[in-house]
């Protein structure tokens, strides 16, 4: 079995490499070449003597994904469709704004949480992503993006934790590649730079918020349990006021570390006046900001976004409530690459893009 160089942190790399009989400082220096100069293959790493790229050749390897599709929309979101080794489809999203560029990263092949708004959730559960296959969404988006411009606004400035799958359900592989991406010798991306997104399995939220001054987002979607057990399946195990107590009582987060809400909204399941007004009561003494997504539709599920003016009588009740609240435009919905399109699907015809 080859070992995978991108399947391990630093800290870890060193450990298996003197556990192999080379020197640790030479995986910093192999580090280096792989995520600050994005050199793969060992032969061409001109610092190690031959016989340790030999070596490593041999005995490592370091791709994880081929990027076999590049879907873009006319609104400048792409969508990467990558390959595993052993032939799953993954996809990753890049989201070009005016002074950054995000790429959103999926950390399982499906998911098994079943939300039923969601296309991921329609899919079913493949499996988890090892680290390398996390971490070379976020090589092959680099390739693509440094080939276009040396303009360092042009690079990769932002990762979500927002593409298919739960990252709480593949914690261990998700921390470690939270560690790549910050860790100054790898990516030395600032951990504030980097957003995880939940449904809320509640007891993992915490190892999360040790790795580092990350960003937590939780998708909540709905104030009862009776709408949230039917939108997000695991509030039946973690029930609205127990995944909002844990947060309440979270020392990790603060006014300076809030927790970013995610509530998509749907016509006639989230959207009433009622449900505006009782969620800032209920977000009371949380730290938080809350995105509003309008529900984009697609074949695998029932929901519809609310008109124009139900969006914004629900956003304008938030903010009347406190809230800090922000509308999360929907970038991408014309290649399925928007928020819960993520099916890796075959490029279907689809209806223009709504650009709210
Ligand atoms: N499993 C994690 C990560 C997925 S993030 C989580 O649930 O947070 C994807 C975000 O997009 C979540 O907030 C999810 O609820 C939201 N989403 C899923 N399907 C959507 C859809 N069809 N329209 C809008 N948002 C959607």
């Amino acid at each position: 079995m080859t070992l995978q160089l991108k399947d391990r942190s630093l800290a870890q790399l060193r450990e298996d490499f003197a556990a192999r009989g080379i020197a640790r400082y030479r995986a910093d220096q192999v580090a280096g070449w792989i995520y600050r100069h994005g050199v793969e293959d060992p032969m061409e790493m001109t610092n190690l003597d031959l016989p340790l790229r030999r070596q490593l050749a041999d005995e490592w390897s370091s791709r994880a994904l081929e990027l076999e599709t590049v879907q873009r929309s006319n609104d400048g979101t792409r969508k990467l469709v990558l390959r595993t080794r052993d032939g799953a489809a993954v996809e990753a999203v890049l989201i070009p704004e005016e002074r950054r560029n995000t790429l959103c990263i999926s950390t399982q092949v499906g998911c098994p949480l079943a939300c039923s708004f969601c296309a991921t959730g329609a899919l079913g559960f493949t499996r988890n992503l090892s680290t390398a296959e996390i971490i070379d969404q976020v090589c092959r988006a680099r390739d693509l993006v440094r080939g276009e411009s040396d303009e360092d606004a042009e690079r990769l400035s932002n990762i979500v934790f927002m593409g298919m799958g739960e990252p709480l359900l593949n914690l261990p592989k998700v921390l470690e590649a939270i560690r790549i991406l910050t860790d100054p010798k790898a990516f030395a991306m600032a951990p504030r730079r980097i957003t995880v997104s939940t449904a809320g399995v509640v007891p993992r939220i915490r190892p999360l918020l040790e790795v580092g001054p990350i960003n937590l987002a939780v998708s909540l979607h709905a104030v009862r349990d009776e709408v949230r057990d039917e939108l997000v399946p695991l509030n039946r195990e973690y029930p609205v006021e127990v995944l909002l107590d844990s947060l309440r009582n979270e020392e990790l987060v603060s006014p300076r570390r809030p927790v970013f809400f995610e509530y998509t909204l749907m016509k006639g399941v989230n959207d009433s006046l009622e449900d505006a007004r009782l969620l800032p009561r209920l977000l009371r003494g949380i730290p938080s900001k809350l995105n509003v997504i309008p529900m984009n539709p697609h074949p695998d599920a029932p929901y519809q976004p609310p008109a124009g003016d139900v969006i914004d009588r629900f956003t304008a009740a938030l903010h009347e409530g406190g809230l800090r609240v922000t509308l999360r435009r929907n970038r991408g919905a014309d290649i399925d690459a928007a928020c819960g399109q993520l099916a890796a699907r075959k490029a279907a015809p689809q209806p223009p893009a709504r650009d709210s």
